[in-house]
């Protein structure tokens, strides 16, 4: 995870997000990389010269080539059940402080959940993890399984009695006070309820790639652009795509790609510029 080996020096085992966000943005402060904060791209028009004009939110940019690394958070899965607009369900979790001594329930399978479960209860809050069996169960990190660092001292937390895990069928509904769940048995449960995060995953948001005409194919979760597996360019020529929402999704591989394509990519527009 960090831009130069050794670069990053984290207290525990695994950095945190704060030591990871506060070490990209020294990254960032140290080089003086041009980069544009709180700026959203909200329109790219192709022109006729091959170029493509980006809008956003601040600005106009003529750009030759485009490569997206939108990630997949902006459309976080729902579970459609009554009770889930209540202000006291959430589909991010931050972190834990607020939750105190109360009752919460995560509801997910993948390491979104398990971290929200885990800082939950390591912070007090009176945990409770629905999961399905096959999560649970899953030891393939290929897979999706739990990350170790994760499921080692979750399962401390379940052995201590502080965390308790639902296997579960269903989230029927949610109230102000409770939660009903449907258990893998069959059985119906009404836990006492304050929060309650629904951290099932996410989808990205791919509206500015198909309004240029990308493709997409069904992935094994979600709809995924069609791209060239070597150059990761799209269907439409000097459009790229990186991260999250390809089949190369996790972050070694977010930090990888854009590593050996970016080059490509300025070797590709330094040729261009000669021949012209
Ligand atoms: C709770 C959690 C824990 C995780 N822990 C780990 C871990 O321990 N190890 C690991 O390998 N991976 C982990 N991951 C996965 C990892 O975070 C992702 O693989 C990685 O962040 C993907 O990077 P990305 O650049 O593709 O997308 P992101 O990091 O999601 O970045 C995409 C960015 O694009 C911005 N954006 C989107 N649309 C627009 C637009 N129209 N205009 C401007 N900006 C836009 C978004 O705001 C966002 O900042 C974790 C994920 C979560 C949610």
């Amino acid at each position: 995870m960090e831009m130069h080996k050794g670069a990053l020096k984290p207290c525990r085992e695994k950095p945190t997000r704060e030591e990871l966000l506060s070490h990209y943005i020294h990254f960032v402060l140290d080089h003086d990389l041009n980069i544009n904060t709180d700026e959203e791209v909200v329109g790219i028009d192709k022109l006729d010269t091959e170029e493509f004009l980006v809008h956003t939110t601040r600005n106009g940019y003529r750009a030759a080539r485009i490569l997206f690394a939108i990630g997949a958070m902006a459309h976080p899965r729902r579970l459609n059940i009554p009770g889930e607009d209540l202000p006291k369900v959430h589909h991010l979790f931050v972190e834990p402080y607020a939750y105190i001594r109360k009752d919460a329930l995560v509801v997910g399978g993948g390491n979104s959940a398990a971290e929200a479960a885990l800082f939950l209860s390591e912070e007090g809050a009176r945990t409770t993890l629905a999961i399905w069996r096959e999560d649970w169960e899953n030891r393939d990190p290929k897979a999706g399984a739990m990350k170790h660092w994760v499921r080692t001292p979750l399962e401390k937390e379940v052995a201590a009695g502080r965390l308790r895990v639902v296997l579960y069928k269903d989230v029927i509904s949610i109230t102000e006070q409770e939660v009903t769940l449907t258990t893998e048995a069959g059985e119906s449960l009404t836990i006492p309820n304050d929060v309650a995060f629904v951290l099932v995953g996410s989808d990205a948001d791919l509206t500015l790639l198909k309004k240029l005409g990308v493709k997409t194919e069904p992935g094994k979760l979600t709809e995924i652009p069609v791209y060239d597996p070597e150059t990761f360019e799209t269907n439409v020529h000097g459009l790229y795509v990186a991260g999250h929402f390809t089949h190369a999704r996790h972050i070694k591989a977010a930090i990888d790609v854009p590593r050996r394509i970016v080059p490509l990519i300025a070797q590709g527009l330094r040729a261009n510029v000669a021949t012209e």
